[in-house]
Order: C-alpha cells, then structure tokens, then sequence
C-alpha cells in the first residue's frame, strides 16, 4: 500500500491480474459473464498500462501475454498446430493511426519496401473456432482455449448447417479453416421469446448464447440452436494454392463452400480504414448478427508472416472496438406507468449512467413476464443496454453482487395512478389499466392526439398536457378545441404569445386529413396504414361509426382484429360522445375520397336541421363538407343557409328567420351541393 491508501502497482498489477481471471473463467468457461465486455476491457487496459510503466513485473502468465480462456476438463483438449490469437484493440480513431504507424515503422524496419494495404472485415461477436478437414472431410473443430490447446467440439460444430461435412473435390489435403460461430439476432430473440413463456431466465446476449450453445456437452441441444458461421482465415493447409494476398483467402473459401462475410473491403489506406470504421459503428444495427467492431489485417501475406505475433496477437492486425452499448449501474427501483391505452409497463428507475451515446436514467423492464425471467430487484446491479435508437433496456442482474435475502419484486395488483384493480386477459403478456378515465391514459391519450402521426399540434408536449389535465381544463381530447385563453394565460411559464400560438396550432389540426383523426382517437391496433384504408375506403368518420365489424374486417389493409378493435371502441358511449363533440366544433371528418370533390361550398356554412329523405344527418354533413363547407350544429349571423327536413328544431328554424338566413327543402340543398349556389327560395 501507497500512504494515500492506494495499492502499489505491484498490489493494483497483483489485484488485476486477479480480478480478470476471474472474468476469464465466467466468461470462457462458463459463457455466463457477469460484467459487460467495456468494463472488462478497461481492466485489462489498466493492466497493460501499468505492465508498460513497470516492465519488469510482466509475468508470462499474466493475461495481457496470452489469449484469455482455456480449454474446459468437460471436452477433450485439442492442441492447435498454428495458434489461435486474440487480437490487439484500438478504441479510436488516433489509436488505429498509431497503430497503422507503428506497423509502417516495423515494416521499414524489416526493410521491406512495401506500402500497408489493408483488408477491413467486420468483427463478428461470437466466437472463435478451427475446423480441420482432411481429405475433403471434417475431421475436428476446436475452440481457441487459450490460443494453443482448444476443445474439442466437433460433434457441435457439425449441426451448425453453414459449416460443409465435405470440401468440393481438389480440396488441400489438408485444411484449416478459422471463423467465428455467432448467434443470428432473430434465432436469439427467438430463443429468448420461448424461455419467456416457459418463465425461465432469458439469455443475456447472442455472444454468450453462442459460446454457451456450442460448448454443450449434448450436440442434440447445440443442433436446436441455429448456429451460424463466418470463416475469415486459415489456419494449417498443406498443398493448398498460393495465396499472396489475404483477401484472396476469402474468395479460396468460398470456392470451398465456406460462408464469407460479404462485408470485407479492400482498403486504401489510413483515411479509408478509420472512415470504414465510422461508417459501421453507425450502421452496426442494419444487420441481422451482432458485430463488436472492425478488424483491420494487412493484406499482404508475406508481410504478416515477417510482421508475427506477440505471444497475445499478431502485429499484423488490429481491432477497432465500438464504443460501449452495455453498461452495469444500480438499480434503485421498479416503477409502472401507465401508457394511452391502459398498459402497464413496468420500468427500472437507475443510478444515472452514460452509455450507448446518452445518460440512462431510465429503461424499460417491457412486461410483468420479462421481469420474472430477467429476474431483476431493486438495489442489484445490472446490466443496462442502450443500442442504437432502441430504447434503452436492462439486460439483467450481476448475480455476484447481491446480497442474500433480497426481495424478488411483484407486480402491483392495482393501477397506480388511479388504484383500479389491473386486469391481464389469458394469454396476453401486458397487464392493463381497465378504467378510461385514469388520469395517466387520459393524458397519454391527449399527448397521443396532438403527436406527429396524428393531429400534430406543435407546443403540445407531455408537460403542457400534464397541465392540462391537472388543472381539469381538458378531460378528453375533444376539450382541446374549446379552451379558455383565460384560463391558458394564468398557467406558470405559459407567456400570452404561446398560448395564441398554442391556440392557432389546435385550431389549424382542425383540418387535418381523416386518417390522422383516427389514429390520434388512440383506438388500440389501429395505427397510420389501417387508419389509412380505412379513411380512403369509408370517406367519412361516421360511415366508419356506423360499419358494422364484418364490413370494417371487409377493407384491403385491416384485419380482424383491427375491425374488432374500431367497432369496440365506436360501441362505447364515451367514446361516441368525444366523436360529436369533435364534429360539433368542425374538426375534419371527411376523406380523401369526399374532399375530392368540387370544392364548390368553400367558406359556406350551411346548418342542416330535421329529417331529410335522401340523407341521414351524417351524410349531409359530409356532403357540405366534402365540398369545402362547414356544418356546425347552430345558426349565426355567418350561416350562409340552413336546410330543413322533417321536425327542424324550432329554435334553428326562428333563428335563421330573425337572422333572414335562406331556409331550403331538400331540393334545393341538392342544387346547392351541384352548384355551389343558393337558390332562390321555395
Ligand atoms: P477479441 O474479441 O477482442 O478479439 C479476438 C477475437 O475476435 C477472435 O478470437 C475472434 O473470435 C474474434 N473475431 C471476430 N471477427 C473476427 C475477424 N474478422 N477476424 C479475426 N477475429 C475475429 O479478443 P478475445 O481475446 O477473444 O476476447 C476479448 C473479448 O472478450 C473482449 O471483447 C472482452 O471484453 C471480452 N471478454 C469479456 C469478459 C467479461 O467478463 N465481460 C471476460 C473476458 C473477455
């Protein structure tokens, strides 16, 4: 110990050492590591840079001198004739530089008068295996071990359906074929999706699934998993072709009926391989398999024989890292909200941690059945996962830190926002809140009406709408169009500029196109496309109210469960009473069908009253205004002229007396829908 209390670099080396080993083990022997691969790697970081200031305590042993891993007592030891290496990193872009200068120096050095080329493959996650063929038949495969004595894994590797038993004729006598073994995003969402419904622990991420997969004991078991495999190098090969350059190994695989990357690239140089890199740490998510990096290899082959190897790695290659997309943090509770349709999601409120490119302080725990099968509990560390633009999530607990006697968590019985009990039909995953006016689906609905893909009213946020709602200024989504500019003013932080304009953008959302409207009224499974066919197919808002299920079910683009879900959701007296208030402040319900009409109504308003013959009230309402004109459900000094049918309200009637308003029968609001003109009265 330093007097500060810190431990000499003989103690932290001695500590370190320690403490990778550990990791080693879990996560080579056992394929179950319990920190993500950022933290491990900044041990061993620290680690090389201690061994780099204090030389003379590097022990052969150490794991910076070898690869990490060892061959398992659980499969026979295969002693590999040509070592498998790890590879040296280089986390970013200055550090590929130094290392393609360093390379270029040693190069000079050798006297060799050649320029670096360089080949850049994808860095599969997975792991590394060498199958040997001989006479054109798979005879072993072997995992790397600790790069000299690997396991052997043969019956394993032969249910991987990639991986040929035979080699075309002609083939080296002898062959060696190195790749990696990696897991498919889609079979490990799979895998994970079954262990979920059978309630067991779901897998942590496709690397490890892989390595624990093909490092079964039973092969029936590795046969199930849907193992994949890329080859990118050779190992021993006695009498093979030629090869001068190292991407000529890959075209030399393929004509032997190995998968080979087809993201490999030939590369100019330094500018090219650290643009190469950029681009795919941007682009790591556009493909169905987990990549950790690029791999950079001079392409030369004679010069990577002069170049060798440390006892660790060649020097003739290096892998770029991506920056981290896992973390550990403290989780400091479980918490469920509410979301716009009554779903319950259970979330995990964490210690702040940088990762994935932002501070998590959040991440989704998905639904009651993942929380099981992650088996997390406030106060573990976990494991949190932020990639791409996929929101961030915890992946699970590191076992190792939590004390004996914590709690598991339950799900609560009861909403807790409004207290009523939540219900989970049979066979659903999501546990709901059953009660329409909860105050967190009233305003997830309303934040959900003024969204983008919906009414897309600017400035109308979740805070403003948690306003809103605390204040009871609006209860459903239809109160929006009758707020109190009053009211709006007296709000904190709310200056008189933003609520005319906050005014403006609700009144403005009045006109958008039906399709919206109905994806904003948060009818659950009904989203843009099905909101779409069923707008161009009805016309109407209340042809849609009025379609029984069998003739919604009946539109091209919406399913059953679809139909069943919008003549629920129309069947229910509230929600019916949101559709007139909507239609009684002149929000759009026409189509695009209708509105291509001949807009021969624009800025008319004309108020239908009483029973007519060849509408019902709703048609005729679309009828004006699908032609562009407006039909509220009072006379004003505006309206241009009122219809009358069977029993008018007598009060719309004196009205449009005392105003001299035109009245029309029903013949004469046809000829004005034909003309555009009021004629003279009947
Ligand atoms: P490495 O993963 O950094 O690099 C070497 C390996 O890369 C090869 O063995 C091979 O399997 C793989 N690879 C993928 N694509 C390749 C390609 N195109 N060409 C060549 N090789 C390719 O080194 P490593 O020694 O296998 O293991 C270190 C890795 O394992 C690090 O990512 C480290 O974080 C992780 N690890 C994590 C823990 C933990 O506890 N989380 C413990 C040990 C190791």
């Amino acid at each position: 110990m330093t007097r500060d209390g810190a431990l000499d670099p003989v103690g932290r080396i001695e500590e370190l050492r320690a403490t990778i080993r550990h990791h080693d083990e879990l996560y080579y022997g056992v394929d179950a590591p319990e920190i993500p691969d950022a933290e491990y790697d900044a041990l061993l970081r620290e680690l090389v840079v201690l061994e780099t200031e204090h030389p003379d305590l590097i022990t052969p042993d150490s794991p910076t001198q070898r690869p990490g891993g060892r061959a398992s007592a659980t499969f026979a030891p295969v002693e590999h004739r040509v070592p498998m290496m790890s590879l040296d990193n280089a986390f970013t872009a200055d550090e590929v530089g130094a290392w393609v200068e360093r390379t270029r120096r040693r190069i000079d050095e050798l006297g060799a008068d050649r320029e670096v080329g360089l080949v850049a493959e994808l860095k599969i996650d997975g792991l590394a295996v060498s199958i040997r063929y001989e006479n054109g038949v798979l005879v072993q495969a072997a995992t790397r071990g600790d790069g000299l004595v690997g396991e052997d894994v043969t019956a394993n590797v032969r249910t991987i359906d990639s991986v040929p038993h035979r080699l075309p004729v002609g083939a080296p006598p002898v062959l060696e074929v190195r790749g990696e073994v990696y897991l498919p995003i889609a079979a490990f969402e799979e895998l994970n999706r079954a262990q979920v419904e059978a309630g067991e622990r779901t897998y942590v991420n496709p690397r490890n699934t892989a390595a624990g997969s093909l490092r079964q004991k039973d092969s029936s078991i590795t046969a199930t998993r849907r193992l994949a495999f890329w080859s990118y190098q050779l190992g021993e090969m006695v009498d093979g072709p030629t090869l001068v350059r190292h991407h000529e190994t890959f075209e030399f695989l393929a004509s032997m009926g190995f998968p080979v990357n087809p993201e490999t690239k030939v590369l100019g140089g330094l500018d090219a391989a650290v643009a190469h890199c950029a681009d795919w740490q941007a682009r790591r998510h556009d493909l169905d398999y987990e990549i950790d990096g690029v791999v950079l290899k001079v392409d030369d082959l004679a010069l990577q024989r002069e170049l060798g190897a440390t006892t660790r790695a060649p020097r003739w290659a290096i892998a770029y890292k991506f920056p981290p997309e896992e973390r550990t943090t403290r989780l400091l509770g479980i918490e469920v909200s509410i979301g716009r349709t009554g779903r319950a999601t259970p979330y995990a409120r964490l210690e702040p941690v940088f990762v994935g490119g932002s501070t998590v302080e959040f991440a989704t725990l998905h639904n009651e059945d993942q929380v099981v099968a992650k088996d997390v509990r406030p106060g573990d560390t976990v494991i949190v996962r932020k990639a791409g633009d996929v929101i961030p999530e915890v992946v699970g607990p590191v076992l190792s830190d939590r004390p004996k006697g914590r709690r598991r968590w339950k799900f609560p019985t009861n909403c807790p926002v409004c207290g009523a009990s939540l219900v989970r039909p049979e066979g659903e995953a999501d546990a709901r809140c059953p009660n329409g006016s909860c105050p967190a689906r009233v305003a997830g609905a309303i934040e959900h009406f003024a969204s983008r893909g919906a009414m897309d009213i600017e400035g109308l946020g979740e805070q403003r709408v948690q306003q809103l709602c605390e204040l009871g200024l609006v209860v459903d989504v239809a109160d929006l169009y009758s707020l109190d500019p009053g009211r709006l003013a007296e709000l904190p932080k709310f200056a008189a500029k933003s609520v005319a304009k906050l005014l403006a953008e609700i009144e403005s959302s009045k006109d958008r196109p039906l399709a919206n409207l109905l994806v904003g009224l948060n009818i659950r499974h009904l989203a843009g496309a099905g909101a779409t066919a069923l707008a161009s197919h009805f016309g109407h808002l209340d042809h849609i109210e009025a379609a029984t299920e069998e003739e919604l079910a009946a539109v091209e683009g919406v399913g059953p469960v679809i139909a069943g879900s919008v003549h629920q959701w129309f069947a229910d007296p509230g929600n019916r009473k949101v559709v007139a208030k909507l239609r009684d402040v002149g929000v759009n319900f026409n189509g695009p069908e209708t509105s291509a009409l001949p807009q021969v109504l624009e800025g008319m308003i004309v108020v239908v009253t009483g029973t007519l013959e060849g509408f019902t009230r709703e048609s005729a309402e679309a009828a004006i205004k699908g032609r562009g004109g407006k039909s509220p459900g009072s006379v004003s000094k505006k309206t241009t002229a009122v219809v009358v049918g069977v029993g008018p309200g007598a009060s719309k009637l004196t009205k449009a007396e005392e105003l001299g308003i035109p009245v029309l029968d029903e013949a004469g609001f046809v000829a004005l829908l034909e003309t555009g003109t009021v004629p003279t009265q009947s």
